[in-house]
């Protein structure tokens, strides 16, 4: 005899973001700046996407 249901294993976590290019394109950019230690590119790319998802994904 097997359980009908199993408990959620999904709880807690938060669905994946939309697949958008720009979103993928400013976080790669965002993650290369960070790794090279170019913290004005990285804190543009942070205002870039807060931008984009507002304009984009609102
Ligand atoms: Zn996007």
């Amino acid at each position: 005899m097997q359980p009908a249901a199993k408990p959620s294993q999904a709880t807690g976590q938060a669905p994946p973001p939309p697949p958008c290019h720009r979103c993928r394109e400013i976080k790669a950019r965002r993650y290369t700046a960070v790794r090279q230690g170019d913290r004005e590119t990285a804190e543009a790319m942070v205002t870039a996407m807060g931008v984009h998802l507002r304009a984009a994904h609102s």
